[in-house]
C-alpha cells in the first residue's frame, strides 16, 4: 500500500533553537493527537538536522534535509553531502524543489547526480515537480511536468524507483496563497500516475506516493488529499506553525 506523507519544507526560516522547538512542539502533538497512518517528515535546514534528529522521536518524525550535494565529497566549499546528512539520522531530503531550480540553476542532470547520491546513501528522495503559470495558461502543464519526470526520475531503474516519492508543486501556488483546485491537483496526479504505470508498470504506479504542494493550508488540506492520487502534501509556510501542520497531517 502506498503511504500517506506530509512532510514540512521549513526553506531558510528558523534558527537552530526555534526549530528544535517547533520539531519539539510537533512532537509532542503528533504523541499526543496521533498521525494514524501517515509519515511525518520535517524538512529542515542543514545546520538543524542534528539538534532535531535528537529532539524529536525518530519512530514519530523523520528529519530530511531540502537539498544535497551533487558531488560525493572532495574541495566544493559549502556544499553538504549525502553522506553528512545520513550522518545526522535524517531519512529523507527534498530534492528539485522549484526554488533551487529558479534560483540556484539546478538542471536535470544536476538532479541526476544529487538522486543517484541520494539513493545510494540509503536516503528517500522527495523529487519536486512542476510548472510555471504561463505553462498552465498554456495548457502545456501535462506534457511539462512529465517531461520533467522523463528527465530525472524516469531514468532510474524500477527498484530505484521505487524508493522515490514525488511532489507536484505548481510554481503558482507556492507561497502565494493560491492554491490548486481539487480537480486540478487531481488531474495532475492522475496524469503522473498515468505516465509512471506507461513506464515502471500499474504495480509500481499504485505504490509511488505522490503529494501535492503549493499554498496547501488547514482548511483546504482534506479537501486535496480526499483525491485518489493525492497522498499528501509538502507543506511550506504551513509547516512553520505547529498547530497548523499538525491540522494538515490529521486532514485525512
Ligand atoms: C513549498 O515550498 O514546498 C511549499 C509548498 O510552500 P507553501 O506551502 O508555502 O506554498
Amino acid at each position: 500500500m502506498r503511504q500517506k506523507i506530509v512532510a514540512g519544507n521549513w526553506k531558510c526560516n528558523t534558527n537552530v533553537q526555534e526549530g528544535v522547538e517547533l520539531a519539539k512542539a510537533v512532537d509532542s502533538i503528533v504523541a499526543e493527537k496521533g498521525a494514524d497512518d501517515v509519515t511525518v517528515v520535517l524538512g529542515v535546514p542543514f545546520t538543524h538536522l542534528t539538534s532535531v534528529v535528537d529532539a524529536v522521536n525518530i519512530d514519530r518524525i523523520n528529519v530530511s534535509s531540502q537539498n544535497c550535494a551533487a558531488e560525493a565529497k572532495g574541495a566544493y566549499t559549502g556544499e553538504v553531502s549525502v553522506n553528512m546528512v545520513k550522518s545526522t539520522g535524517a531519512t529523507h531530503v527534498i530534492l528539485g524543489h522549484s526554488e533551487r531550480r529558479e534560483y540556484y540553476g539546478e538542471t536535470s542532470e544536476i538532479l541526476n547526480k544529487k538522486l543517484a547520491l541520494a539513493l545510494e546513501a540509503g536516503l528517500t528522495p522527495i523529487y519536486c515537480c512542476g510548472e510555471a503559470l504561463e505553462i498552465r495558461e498554456a495548457g502545456t502543464h501535462n506534457e511539462f511536468v512529465v517531461k520533467q519526470l522523463e528527465e530525472t526520475i524516469f531514468q532510474l531503474s524500477a527498484d530505484d524507483f521505487k524508493k522515490i516519492v514525488i511532489a507536484y508543486e505548481p510554481i503558482w501556488a507556492i507561497g502565494t496563497g493560491v492554491t490548486a483546485s481539487s480537480d486540478q491537483a487531481q488531474d495532475m496526479h492522475a496524469n503522473l500516475r498515468s505516465a509512471i504505470a506507461a513506464k515502471f508498470g500499474e504495480e509500481i504506479a499504485e505504490e509511488t506516493s505522490i503529494l501535492y504542494g503549493g499554498s496547501c493550508n488547514p482548511k483546504n488540506a482534506s479537501e486535496l488529499f480526499a483525491n485518489k492520487d493525492v497522498d499528501g502534501g509538502l507543506i511550506g509556510g504551513a509547516s512553520l506553525k505547529a498547530e497548523d501542520f499538525i491540522e494538515i497531517i490529521n486532514a485525512y
